[in-house]
């Protein structure tokens, strides 16, 4: 080994979720050690320009934007039905930001915070001792590495460099995303768009696409399908071909993958702790990850800070992780993940009444689903749902079978949050969820 390095904290990956958490700890008085594999002042250049809701900044305080990395302000984005005869206006305010300079302040707070950022540092394997995560090997440069910590943190992204690597028995499960259950997103930037094309922020949930504002009046055609980046931008030629036909010119394309996955079932064992794209939690409704990643970041944080001061980071002292982050957000998205696939599989014809009868598609319903990340279901909007959605099947305008898959997956996505709600509160009673929550998700049953 030609370098040794000693932390409290080691965080693997320095993208959003990763620099949140090290500022956290850094502010908390630990000792963070940062690896990144590549340049940490490039991050997210493969993405380019992002979405983050205004009233995030509030909650996770951080300052809100401003000079480069502010290229907008929207406060209200439109919604399409598949005929594009209806348009919802969703008044919910978010920032046209560029992600490369947000996340280089996320890691300057974090430098000032105390935190080392190792640039250009991959870690390839898991260091144990008695079976129990104790640090990482890898690279730097041409030089090799061993790095110690008491708590090692999965914040690489989809790659989900650490958990994936920890044995069948450590606690938490190792599988990788497969490429169906990823969201491959395909961007292009337009320039010089001329008049009557839509301008601002405007979503096509049919095809799982979007026409936003990029730099200056340019604008960001984007996709999100699952399979393959090929899969995808085939998708998003026939949609844009269909709707908009080729207007300007092509500026530069960006492309990116998320998963699209439920998390694992524990984001914690000895030692271990997994936040963001790594541990799954994007948003069900859209695959942004970056503020729900912060949600799993900052718990993590509390939590990681909490164990070590008492000495002990062990699977039972951070299991709060788990209970607090499942208890909240973590229910509502595994509901959202369980309930949108049926919603996504509905045909034109079908979203098109949804838009008309303003069922789910709805304005409130779209600005409920921002703030709260669920769409509160009263048994008299419940009612009224299936008694226009019946209406919509007897008159041929909603499919039967459209019914049917919607019912059921909505009566699943109940029972999924009402499992996660019920995450246990200790360790012990964890295998027994676990093994319903399998079967809730139709991956086991014995
Ligand atoms: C095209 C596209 C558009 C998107 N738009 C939005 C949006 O508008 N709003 C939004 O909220 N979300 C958006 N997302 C999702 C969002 O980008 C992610 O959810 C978020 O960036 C995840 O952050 P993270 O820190 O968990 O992971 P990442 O940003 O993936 O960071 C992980 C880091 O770990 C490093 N790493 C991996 N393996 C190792 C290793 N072995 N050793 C050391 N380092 C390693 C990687 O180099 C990387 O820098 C978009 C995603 C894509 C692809």
């Amino acid at each position: 080994m030609n370098e040794t390095y000693r932390a409290d904290v080691i965080v693997v990956g320095a993208g959003t979720a990763g620099s949140y958490f090290a500022w956290q700890m850094g502010k908390a008085g630990f000792k963070v050690l940062v690896l990144e594999a590549a340049d940490p002042t490039k991050l997210g250049s493969h993405i380019e320009i992002f979405h983050m809701d205004k009233i995030r900044f509030d909650e996770f305080h951080i300052p809100h934007p401003t000079g480069e990395e502010l290229l907008h302000t929207e406060d209200v984005g439109y919604t399409w039905s598949p005929d594009l005869k209806i348009g919802q206006p969703v008044d919910y305010t978010f920032y046209v930001m560029h992600l490369p300079s947000f996340i280089r302040r996320l890691q300057g707070y974090a430098a000032q915070a105390g935190a080392t950022i190792l640039g250009g540092t991959r870690m390839d394997e898991l260091l144990r001792q008695d079976g129990r995560l104790v640090g990482v090997t890898g690279t730097r440069g041409d030089a090799s590495f061993e790095a110690r910590a008491r708590i090692v943190v999965d914040a690489s992204g989809l790659d989900a460099a650490v958990r994936t690597r920890m044995s069948d028995d450590s606690g938490v499960e190792n599988w990788k995303v497969p490429p169906e259950k990823c969201l491959y997103v395909c961007l292009e930037l337009r320039d010089d768009i001329p008049p009557g094309f839509p301008r601002g922020s405007n979503s096509y949930l049919f095809h799982k696409a979007f026409w936003n504002r990029s730099w200056g009046e340019g604008a960001i055609l984007g996709i999100g399908q699952p399979n393959s980046f090929d899969c995808a931008w085939k998708k998003h030629k026939e949609w844009r071909e269909e709707y908009f036909g080729n207007p300007g010119r092509v500026l530069r394309t960006r492309q990116g993958t998320i998963p699209y996955h439920r998390p694992p079932f524990s984001l914690v064992t000895d030692g271990f702790m997994a936040i963001g794209d790594a541990a799954c939690q994007n948003k069900p409704f859209s695959g942004e990850g970056v503020t729900s990643g912060f949600t799993g970041a900052l718990i993590a944080a509390e939590v990681a800070a909490e164990a070590l001061r008492k000495g002990d980071a062990s699977r039972a002292e951070l299991w709060p992780y788990n209970t607090r982050y499942f208890h909240g957000q973590g229910a509502k998205f595994a509901s959202g993940l369980a309930q949108l696939p049926a919603v996504a599989e509905l045909g034109r014809a079908d979203v098109d009444f949804l838009f008309r009868r303003n069922i789910i598609f709805s304005s409130a319903d779209f600005e409920e689903l921002n703030r709260n990340y669920e769409i509160s279901m009263g048994f008299a909007k419940l009612a009224g749902i299936g008694l226009t959605l019946l209406a919509g099947v007897v008159t041929g305008k909603f499919g039967g079978k459209a019914l049917k898959k919607f019912l059921s997956a909505s009566l699943r996505a109940g029972k999924i949050k009402t499992h996660y709600l019920a995450f246990p509160e200790s360790p012990e009673d964890f295998t027994e969820w676990a093994r319903e929550a399998a079967r809730l998700w139709g991956e086991w049953s014995s």
